[in-house]
């Protein structure tokens, strides 16, 4: 259960003493609650405050590591229901599926293309996540030899499928060692999988018919000493697949079901409708997602819409204020102001380096506000603008003394003029129009 700041302060010492880094008790039961804070940094706790705490504080939805080394993904440690609320922590890992009844060379090849395809967006590297391997021959040497030929081309988080647990084994004896997700325990071979999941340290992937028997099953799997669990909730239909994971997200938020407190998994292929199952499973709390195919044009929409929903709606993705070159910039070269709002600067980067006009760009600090927020708020202002121009140096880099400035911008022309001493030319609102721009107005 998720506990009030009050209901939390009556459980401090109330001693006031500032030890855990905050002013008083109250201050730190609100960081507590707020999940700001760890029970642990305050010394006092009795052992039935630490208890309840400790539960109290826990993330709802359990976290889950898959794989090892720089590719491995974590999972879980949601702690909403809704993105706006607060934000979404870990992103899912998206997996592209192999089977044991492929060409060794076949499967390198697809496997070749989740480790080296990249996604270059706002900056950020956006990636495909690691490899399902599917058993469906059934038998134990094929699926061997499956993994096998996925480890001889890559390092990358694994989910490997297979029901029989002689089949998992032979699989995890290849790769055990690097933490694959085992897919999946039934209620009819969960002892042998909880045997394999503890014997190789990996997480366990739970599926049956019902949310209850679901439940049931993750009770049991505790009961074995397996607590890495994530729940599949595949379906042949989209619509109970979402009301599944809706569900299973409301249970563990709530607390009012421990036993659903884990990431979700689910296999795209069951039903006719792979990619609305990954958009789905992207936007309602997949946290692995196993595709059989991934064309390239629904890898890049499904990698950007990832990259949207686990960004945190209240802090702007921001890119370091400086000045930027675009090209090679003479000291003849336009000098155009813009902020620090990651999606203003690539955008408008974008369109100066298809102009081919080699010119600089002067990224002020405005804490990640676009242009128009920026002025409407205050953020951007003549002062700011005189200072960066000073800090980097931008007088001895170019000859002229002409800035220009967003079109959005316009209102504060006259006072940037004054402050920094410069001509000011105000530039397009959109970014679109830049090359236009400097083919018409720069003239140095
Ligand atoms: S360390 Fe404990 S007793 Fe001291 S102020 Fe913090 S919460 Fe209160």
């Amino acid at each position: 259960m998720t506990l009030k700041p009050l209901e939390i302060y009556k459980l401090l010492p109330k001693k006031n003493c500032k030890e855990c880094g905050d002013p008083t008790c109250l201050t730190f039961a609100m960081k507590l609650s707020g999940g700001k804070a760890k029970p642990e940094a305050c010394p006092y706790l009795d052992e039935n405050a630490k208890t309840i705490l400790g539960a109290s504080t826990r993330p709802p939805v359990r976290k889950i590591r898959i794989g090892v080394g720089e590719r491995a993904i974590t999972i879980g440690e949601e702690l909403v229901q809704f993105r706006h609320e607060k934000s979404f922590f870990h992103e899912p890992g998206i997996f592209i599926a192999v089977n044991d009844t492929m060409t060794a060379e076949a499967i390198q090849e697809r496997v070749i293309f989740v480790r080296d395809g990249i996604l270059t967006r706002v900056g950020t590297d956006l990636r495909l996540s690691g490899i399902g391997i599917r058993s469906l021959a059934g038998s134990p040497e094929p699926f061997a030899r499956a993994v096998g030929a996925v480890e001889s081309v890559a390092d990358l988080p694994e989910v490997l499928m297979a029901g029989d647990p002689a089949v998992m084994e032979a699989g995890l004896f290849v790769c055990g060692n690097y933490r694959p997700l085992i897919h999946a325990a039934s209620p009819s071979q969960y002892r042998e999988m909880c045997r394999l999941a503890k014997k190789y340290g990996c997480p366990l992937a739970l599926k049956a018919d019902t949310l209850d028997s679901l439940a049931e099953l993750s009770g049991h799997c505790t009961a074995e000493g397996v607590e890495n669990l994530v729940l599949d909730l595949s379906s042949p239909s989209l619509h109970a697949m979402l009301n599944a994971s809706t569900a299973v997200r409301q249970h563990a938020i709530s607390r009012t079901t421990p036993a659903l407190g884990y990431p979700v998994c689910i296999d795209t292929s069951r039903g006719g409708h792979a990619d609305a199952s990954l958009i789905t499973g992207v936007t309602k709390f997949g946290s692995v997602l196993v595709c059989d195919d991934l064309p390239e044009a629904s890898r890049k929409a499904v990698l950007v819409l990832r990259q949207n929903i686990y960004t945190d709606p209240q802090k702007p993705i921001q890119i370091t204020p400086g000045l930027y070159r675009v090209g090679t910039p003479g000291r003849d070269a336009p000098v155009l102001l813009t902020v620090n709002f990651s999606l203003t600067f690539f955008t408008l980067q974008g369109y100066l380096e298809a102009s081919r006009v080699p010119c600089f760009m002067l990224i002020v600090d405005t804490e990640g506000l676009s242009v128009l927020t920026a002025v409407a708020s205050g953020k951007l202002h003549e002062a700011l603008v005189r200072d960066a121009i000073a800090k980097y140096g931008l007088a001895g880099e170019v000859s002229h003394r002409t800035l220009i400035i967003p079109g959005y911008a316009a209102p504060l022309s006259g006072r940037i003029e004054e402050a920094i001493g410069w001509k000011v030319l105000v530039g397009p609102r959109d970014a679109a129009d830049i090359a236009e721009f400097l083919e018409k107005e720069w003239k140095t």
